[in-house]
């Protein structure tokens, strides 16, 4: 997801927590002083009508949908909302509630909010780890994720293909068209790779104007077609800023295969000795790593 999207997608969790607990405190509120119910919580939809439910039912937590706790929060939810209606009749029919009932409520009611709070978590973590200018994931989130998938290349459950892109001549981008300019083609770049990849695949910014691309499942073969149609994307792109002249920025990319028998920095040390290989070759091009680039 995008980190707009995510920033936008965690202030409304937010929210929908913050006007979940204040449903909470007034249901509370109501059956301890033996006020009367809101006819809304007694609905068999109260759970769609709630400030809480409005959300995540609404267009603002489509994003979320995919989440893999999202599903679990509605289930909680509901379960929640039904047993919120029973104590609430029953108080107000001055037959107080049991203890167990009031316990099956404030269970749900701590598992709903235990859910929703992971997914918050979980989107801190995910934006901790993007790199605000480009949307790529940063280096912290990089070495664990190449190493998860070096295990999982040891135990041959798929191959995995990873590449180092480095942008050409960009210090002339800087220095030509201003600072602001090099900020713009970094996010170009950035956006066309990760509308270009596949949901697995994983774009790291790796520092300054240098990506790294973790492509699980893919051989040599994929990930040329992949770099290749990436490399030809952005050098289509053309960039104007001002009154100055328009112009294409293109990028080398070194491509090799994750490799179980070395540790995952060796791999991309290889990647990185094919970008000599690349830009001496004219740049705006890929290389495979061979054994014999030094
Ligand atoms: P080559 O084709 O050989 O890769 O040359 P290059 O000019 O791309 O490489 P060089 O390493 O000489 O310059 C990289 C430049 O990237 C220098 C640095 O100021 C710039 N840079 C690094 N990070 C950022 C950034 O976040 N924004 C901008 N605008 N520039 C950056
Ligand atoms: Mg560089
Ligand atoms: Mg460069």
């Amino acid at each position: 997801m995008d980190a707009k999207l995510m920033s936008v997608a965690l202030a409304q969790l937010e929210q929908a927590l913050f006007n979940h607990d204040q449903w909470s405190e007034a249901i509370n509120q109501t059956l301890i002083c033996r006020l009367p119910f809101d006819e809304r919580d007694v609905d068999p939809e109260a759970h769609k009508h709630c400030r809480f439910g409005q959300w995540y039912y609404g267009p603002g937590a489509a994003t979320l949908q995919h989440h893999p706790g999202f599903a679990e929060i509605a289930v909680e939810h509901r379960r929640m909302h039904q047993l919120a209606a029973e104590l609430l009749r029953r108080s107000a029919h001055c037959d107080a509630p049991s203890l167990e009932d009031y316990e099956r409520f404030m269970a749900a009611t701590k598992r709903m909010r235990l859910e929703a709070q992971t997914m918050k978590h979980e989107l801190e973590d995910a934006l901790r780890n993007i790199d605000p200018l480009t949307g790529a994931e940063n280096r912290t989130s990089m070495l664990p994720k190449l190493r998860e998938e070096r295990e999982l290349v040891k135990r041959d459950v798929h191959s995995c293909a990873l590449a180092m892109l480095d942008i050409d001549k960009f210090k002339a981008v800087n220095d030509d068209y201003g600072h602001l300019a090099g900020d713009k083609v970094l996010s170009t770049f950035a956006a066309l790779a990760i509308s270009d990849l596949r949901s697995n695949d994983r774009l790291f910014r790796y520092g300054g104007e240098e990506f790294l691309i973790c492509a699980p499942g893919a051989d040599l073969d994929k990930g040329t077609v992949l770099l290749e149609r990436l490399l030809a994307h952005f050098a289509a792109q053309i960039f104007e800023f001002a009154n100055l002249p328009p112009f294409h920025v293109t990028v080398s990319a070194r491509l090799t295969m994750l490799d179980p028998a070395i540790t995952v920095e060796e791999t991309i040390h290889r990647a990185d000795r094919a970008l000599y290989a690349a830009k001496a070759g004219g740049r705006n091009r890929m290389m495979v790593w061979t054994p014999d680039m030094t």
